[in-house]
């Protein structure tokens, strides 16, 4: 029996959950609870001026809105202690170094290995430097960048989602880990955060797996045993190109803004690209008990905004109103079950769900197209209590007394209970508008 896994979610606060980012944390948040393991959200705030505060609460919003809860909440900007001493370990052990070259000495270097046709590859010249020459440089005012000396060779790993990969180190720069300013570019960070919170599984976007290579070796001269890895196809637009420009666009908040259902952004983004078919839920737990990073396709997913659109509302229809009530307004909230069920199968949006509680509870202004018929209809309207078999004794009554059936017996009493051409089951509607103000309708009054 393997132990529970341990996951965790990484962004950066220095935007919103955009449809990209959610995948990712999705496929953790699912994986977590399928296995009984713990999900970490862990912000990756190591950046100080692009991250903020507002960012990080709103991550935080837009997860709970689509009812993605963590274990754990962690901040690396709360720990820079720890990448210190993980920093001291790495030079001490030769594994980090020194570097003093400017940004233009670098890219005359690289151009001029380009230009010789060889692969522009950092030379590691700051390691033949004597503690002599580093002590002048220092004094000439410049400040050190740190690199992590990789070792030569093949790094390979089982990747979950993409099977066997190796990458080879010898091919990769040193990469650098602590700039000039002294701060963190995210590798370290990462690695150490991992190690201390004993993540099992590393689960993100297939842009990093260029990165894993060399996060295998920095977790190897920490002393810790790499974690699993499983990297995710990107989503793509339906058009088959990148989504990255767009992704600002298509930010949690907007979709929620726009009265898109939770339930169809995780049931789309948890589904698309993977074995298994994209379909209405009405809870999350389809999702966890069929999380499979074997089922996950190597294509890139394709995701198209009209999909999702359609399967919102086809979630709407299909929504249990326990799980829909937190996203209605209080007095339609209050109108209950009974309510929900009638009016949901008509709904784009949940939140429309409210244009119907204004039908039901009025006052509204009756649309009257016979009013002789009304009248008889007003005379036969049974007496309470009333029940969703109400509508049809009332309306076969009526049948058989005027002759009328079909359009000609319903739709002048949906105009005037309803004052709407279409809309749900009357015989739904009917007890929930009630006798009072059905009668008054039927009169022709505001009710
Ligand atoms: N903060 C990183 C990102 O958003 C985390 C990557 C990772 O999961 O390792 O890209």
């Amino acid at each position: 029996m393997t132990a529970p896994p341990i996951v965790r979610f990484a962004p950066s606060p220095t935007g919103r959950l955009h449809v990209g980012n959610v995948r990712t944390a999705l496929f953790n948040w699912l994986f977590a609870r399928r296995r009984g393991g713990t999900f970490v959200l862990r912000l990756d705030d190591t950046d100080r001026e692009r991250s903020t505060e507002a960012f990080a609460q709103g991550i935080q919003d837009d997860l709970h809105w689509l009812g993605l809860n963590w274990d754990r909440l962690e901040r690396q900007s709360a720990r820079f202690d720890a990448y210190d001493a993980a920093r001291g370990r790495l030079i001490a052990a030769g594994r980090l170094y020194p570097c003093y070259e400017t940004p233009e000495e670098l890219e005359f270097r690289r151009k001029r290995l380009l230009a010789q046709g060889k692969p522009p590859i950092y030379d590691r010249a700051a390691l033949r430097l004597s503690d002599a020459d580093r002590t002048r440089l220092e004094a000439e005012g410049r400040k050190p960048h740190w690199r992590f000396r990789l070792e030569p060779g093949d790094v390979s790993w089982n990747d979950l989602a993409r099977g066997p990969q190796h990458i080879d180190e010898s091919s990769q720069s040193d990469p650098v880990l602590i700039r000039a300013d002294g701060s963190y570019l995210y590798t370290l960070p990462s690695v150490v955060d991992d190690i201390e919170f004993r993540v099992t599984h590393v689960i993100r976007g297939e842009d990093h797996v260029t990165n894993t290579g060399t996060q295998i070796q920095l977790f190897q001269a920490l002393g810790a045993e790499p974690p699993a890895f499983a990297h995710l196809p990107l989503l793509v637009g339906a058009d088959g190109r990148s989504l990255s420009k767009r992704l600002g666009s298509l930010s949690l908040a907007d979709l929620r803004q726009e009265g898109i259902e939770p339930l169809a952004v995780s049931s789309l983004l948890a589904r698309l690209g993977t074995a298994d078919p994209v379909e209405p839920m009405s809870s999350l737990q389809p999702l966890i008990d069929t999380v499979d990073f074997a089922r996950v396709g190597r294509a890139p997913a394709r995701f198209a905004e009209d999909e999702l659109r359609t399967l919102s509302q086809r979630t709407v229809h299909g929504l249990p109103f326990d799980t829909v009530r937190p996203e209605l307004d209080a007095a339609t909230a209050q109108l209950g079950e009974a309510f929900w069920l009638a009016v949901r199968g008509n709904l784009a949006r949940a939140a429309d769900a409210a244009d119907w509680g204004a039908v039901v509870q009025g006052p509204l202004q009756p649309v009257i197209e016979e009013p002789g018929f009304l009248a008889d209809a007003l005379a036969a309207l049974p007496a309470e209590p009333w029940d969703e078999t109400t509508w049809k004794a009332w309306t076969a009554a009526l049948a058989a007394t005027s002759g009328r059936k079909g359009r000609a017996l319903f739709h002048p009493l949906r105009l005037a209970l309803t004052a709407r051409e279409q809309g749900p089951e009357m015989a739904r509607l009917l007890p929930l508008i009630g006798r009072s103000r059905a009668a008054a309708r039927l009169r022709g009054e505001a009710a």
